[in-house]
């Protein structure tokens, strides 16, 4: 499962906006948790919500090919308590053992790892530090666009200097972050998952900024670069609407007054 810190809130706003997103699977299966463990629903009942779901969130959805998946998420719909977390405290002496680090790069993925480590203890008490995201949604929250060779080159770093243990799966990152520091006081309280890599630098003092609209960490180009580029879109958008409107009843105005 992808990182979401409330995923009551997260599974509300995808019921509310009828959105089946990226991972529809996911997805499903967080609607599913919320009807059984928030509204109470019986598990025979929550099959028709997901159906009714399915229909809202794309209307010539073919149900069909989706019964399986349906009847597997109900079937597990009570193992896993939704989670809702404020967000996850990086420790000073986490952020120095990251610093000791050569390289921007590495240190951005160390960070990025060490959060979602952290993220799964807070979940799961008998996580101790591992770490089973997939590496190129790894990479994309550290901001780092890298070949798999120095991707791999960073690990055995990390690894070299007693930051990282591997597990034995082959198939995916499976990896034991080492340098968890819980007693030392928050330097960072991490409350959002996407550009974890930004955040650091922006931490550090680098050249980023959070959008104003909806916070994603971005590199700064100048001084009037308030938004991220989705916002930015989407403001021009509201902007050129509320011009045509503007003009459009002040021209019916101006007839009126003719
Ligand atoms: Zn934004």
């Amino acid at each position: 499962m992808s990182i979401v810190l409330n995923e009551k809130e997260w599974t509300e706003q995808a019921i509310s906006s009828h959105q089946l997103g990226k991972k529809p699977f996911e997805t499903l299966n967080r609607v599913a948790r919320y009807y059984y463990q928030v509204e109470k629903y019986k598990r025979k009942d929550i099959c028709n919500k997901l159906e009714d779901f399915l229909l809202q969130c794309d209307a010539d959805v073919i149900l069909v090919k989706w019964s399986e998946a349906i009847d597997r998420i109900v079937r597990w719909v009570d193992k896993y308590p939704l989670i809702e977390l404020d967000g996850v405290c990086i420790t000073e002496s986490e952020v120095e053992t990251i610093e000791n680090l050569q390289g921007c790069q590495i240190r951005r993925f160390a960070f990025t790892l060490l959060c979602i480590a952290k993220y799964w203890d807070a979940v799961r008490e008998e996580n101790n530090g591992w770490v089973n995201t997939q590496d190129k949604d790894i990479m994309k929250m550290a901001n780092v666009n890298t070949s798999i060779k120095r991707q791999n080159q960073m690990l055995h770093e990390m690894k070299s200097v007693g930051l990282l243990r591997f597990g034995k799966r082959v198939d995916s990152l499976n990896i034991q972050v080492m340098f968890i520091g819980a007693n030392s006081p928050t330097s960072i309280h991490i409350t959002d998952f996407r550009n974890l890599g930004n955040q650091y630098l922006l931490h550090c003092g680098g050249a980023y900024f959070q959008c104003g609209h909806c916070g994603l960490a971005i590199k700064k180009k100048n001084n009037a670069h308030k938004y991220c580029p989705d916002c930015a879109d989407q403001m021009y958008f509201k902007k050129s609407v509320e011009s045509v409107m503007r003009n459009r009843s002040e021209n019916l105005l101006s007839k009126i007054v003719v």
